[in-house]
């Protein structure tokens, strides 16, 4: 298993490879083509494996340098996906939120809709409150899911084969502007809007047959918010492959955010929305935990 990670000891950003309980890292960068990130990896894999798999030297305690996300600014925009799973789904219907005209039906085909890059921040930098924009801040548990090799028409069967690894996202949205804009791109794409990492976690330890069984929680200054399997999700992580594919040429290094379970703050009532000092915990077993301050 490899758990890429992208860190900071002072020097800059770094890629490095993650022990297995997260607690010390190794600088991978001597083994990389100069100047070469976690994207430039998932690029260049099959030439790379090996050599991440000597990985020697110096390991630092994680607790001594800055993890960025894992990828820090993607190429392109972050791929989610809205209202996968059946009991958010309707509390979403319900909470008055939901300008997608959908009524309380469940989906029929995945609803797809992006982040922007310069929303993806660290597993355990501050999320920005934005005062002044918004008072409706809202968290979102979510399994990342990487690309490895791109391709366009990518079918259920052969979708696993495009996977390069996993990670966790947290779909941080606001929303008084996903509601009035009639839209999901504003809300959800603000600065620093997508906490990402700590790792990503390859699919070679992380089997298409484990995936349902990954567990999903959420965790708002320590209070359990959300917790479901993989497994609950409507689209499965094929069929997502499938319908985005079909017509968008995947790329390597697209992180796909595959929605979120049931709990988030509009599904209280009243909504339960972020305040500034609100801490916010997305675990996913196997993958870890990112840990974001709302300030
Ligand atoms: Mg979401």
């Amino acid at each position: 298993m490899v758990r890429l990670v992208t860190f900071d000891a002072g020097a800059g950003p770094r890629t490095g490879v993650l022990n297995d309980d997260a607690t010390r890292v190794r600088d991978a960068s001597e083994l990389l083509p100069a100047g070469a990130g976690v994207l430039e990896v998932v690029e260049q894999w099959d030439a790379v494996r090996g050599r991440l798999a000597e990985l020697r030297g110096r390991e630092i305690e994680v607790d001594s340098v800055r993890l960025l996300a894992p990828i820090p600014v993607p190429r392109r925009n972050v791929f989610c996906v809205g209202k996968n799973y059946a009991e958010h789904s309707l509390e979403f219907s319900r909470s008055g939120y939901d300008a997608s005209g959908e009524g309380v039906d469940l989906p029929t085909r995945p609803i797809v809709f992006t982040k922007a890059p310069s929303s993806v921040t660290g597993p355990f930098d501050v999320v920005e409150t934005h005062q002044g924009l918004t008072s409706e801040l809202d968290y979102e548990a979510e399994l990342g899911v990487v690309i490895g090799t791109g391709g366009r028409g990518i079918d259920r069967a052969h979708a696993y084969d495009h996977v390069w690894g996993y990670t966790i996202v947290n779909d941080v949205t606001a929303r008084d502007l996903q509601r009035d804009h009639k839209q999901w791109f504003l809300g959800k794409s603000l600065d620093t809007f997508c906490p990402c990492g700590p790792a990503i976690v390859t699919s070679d330890e992380i089997t298409p047959a484990d995936v349902p069984g990954l567990e999903v929680e959420c965790r708002v200054n320590g209070e359990l918010r959300q917790k479901a399997p993989v497994a609950d999700l409507i689209f499965d992580v094929p069929t997502l492959i499938e319908t985005i594919s079909a017509g968008i040429t995947l790329q390597p290094g697209d992180i796909i955010a595959t929605g979120t379970p049931a709990g988030v703050g509009i599904g209280f009532s009243p909504p339960r929305f972020l305040a500034a000092g609100d801490v916010v915990e997305v675990t996913i077993s196997r993958l870890g935990a990112i840990r974001n301050e709302f300030r």
